[in-house]
């Protein structure tokens, strides 16, 4: 247990930043947390269930003398909120954020920050369908990756340091450039996303037909898409406004690979189909071998006893 910062300001106080108030505390990573959201009724939950040591009402109040100031709200407003802080940093404190989008934060953010605050953009790579301030715990980012993406010329002391609070809330540390994050996000995050969402809606309006057979029968598959589709709204809109490039490129090529399978099936092409299949599972294999998910068939869902 070693203090990283003395105190820490997060700004919005939902899923991440809950999870990051939880960690820090776990780590004893930070002397004090203060923590503040756009609503009165987040404000008030978070101080109830204690999630930090203090609320404050305005990010005024929250950013002063605050030595790190975490960005943890949609990415879509890490712009505004910037421009609200910028007056009220402390000569020398680290702004990050924790955006899943990263140039857009950049180039939105980036201006606002004053002369001697370093900027050092951040992408915790966990979460969950959850949002709000009663939806965080601090195991989130235990072994999970978390991609440090600072700007050329950062101070290379100031992220070390926040590569190393980042480990002491349990995550692995990578570094990266933000179009090359954008890009492979897009792969393993952003377009997974809009096929389950889209997924999701093909079956809601094919419910109209089937009544509630889509539900009853969904643990043969459909339920695992629902998971992800039931994702922020708001969160999730914004990605993939700020996103668009890479976003449309990976969908493209899904699209491209979608009808060489659509025509393997009309055409009876097996050996194509099983191939290809062959090939997919494998990628789930890499993935249990690497740690980031359960061995356990069915995601390690258990056998229901009637
Ligand atoms: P969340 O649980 O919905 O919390 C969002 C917080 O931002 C809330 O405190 C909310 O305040 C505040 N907020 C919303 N709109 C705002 C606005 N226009 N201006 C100022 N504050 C606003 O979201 P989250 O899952 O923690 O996501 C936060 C950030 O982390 C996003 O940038 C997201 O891309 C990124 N991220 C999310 C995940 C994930 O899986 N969820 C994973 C990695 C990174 P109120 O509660 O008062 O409305």
């Amino acid at each position: 247990m070693s203090v990283i910062y003395n105190r820490i300001a997060l700004i919005g106080l939902g899923l991440i930043a809950g999870s990051m108030a939880l960690a820090t505390r776990r780590a004893g990573a930070a002397g004090e947390i203060v923590g503040t959201a756009r609503s009165a009724e987040t404000r008030q939950i978070a101080a109830e269930i204690g999630l930090v040591d203090r609320v404050v009402e305005t990010v005024a109040e929250a950013v002063r003398d605050a030595d790190l100031v975490v960005l943890a709200v949609p990415v879509g407003a890490m712009g505004a909120v910037a421009a609200e802080i910028a007056p009220h940093l402390k000569p020398g404190a680290v702004v990050t954020d924790v955006g899943s989008v990263k140039r857009a934060v950049i180039d939105a953010v980036g201006p606002h920050i004053p002369e001697g605050v370093h900027f050092i953009p951040a992408h915790p790579l966990a979460g969950t369908e959850h949002s709000g301030p009663r939806s965080g715990f601090a195991e989130l980012f235990d072994n999970r990756w978390t991609l440090i993406v600072p700007a050329e010329g950062s101070d290379p002391a100031e992220v070390d340091r926040l590569t190393r609070y980042w480990q002491a809330l349990g995550a692995n540390t990578e570094q990266m450039d933000p179009d090359h994050h954008d890009l492979v996000l897009a792969v393993t995050s952003h377009t997974p996303h809009l096929i389950a969402y889209t997924m999701v809606g093909v079956a809601d309006d094919l419910r109209r037909v089937t009544d509630s057979e889509v539900i009853k029968y969904s643990a043969a598959g459909f339920r695992d898409f629902t998971r992800i589709a039931a994702s922020d709204p708001t969160m999730w809109r914004d990605v993939f406004l700020t996103n668009k490039d890479a976003t449309l490129e990976i969908l493209g090529r899904f699209t491209e690979e979608l009808f060489a399978l659509q025509r393997a099936i009309r055409t009876g092409d097996g050996d194509q189909l099983f191939d290809y299949f062959t090939r997919t599972r494998a990628i789930r294999r890499g993935i249990i071998e690497a740690g980031q998910d359960t061995d356990a068939p069915n995601f390690g869902r258990g056998v229901k006893k009637s």
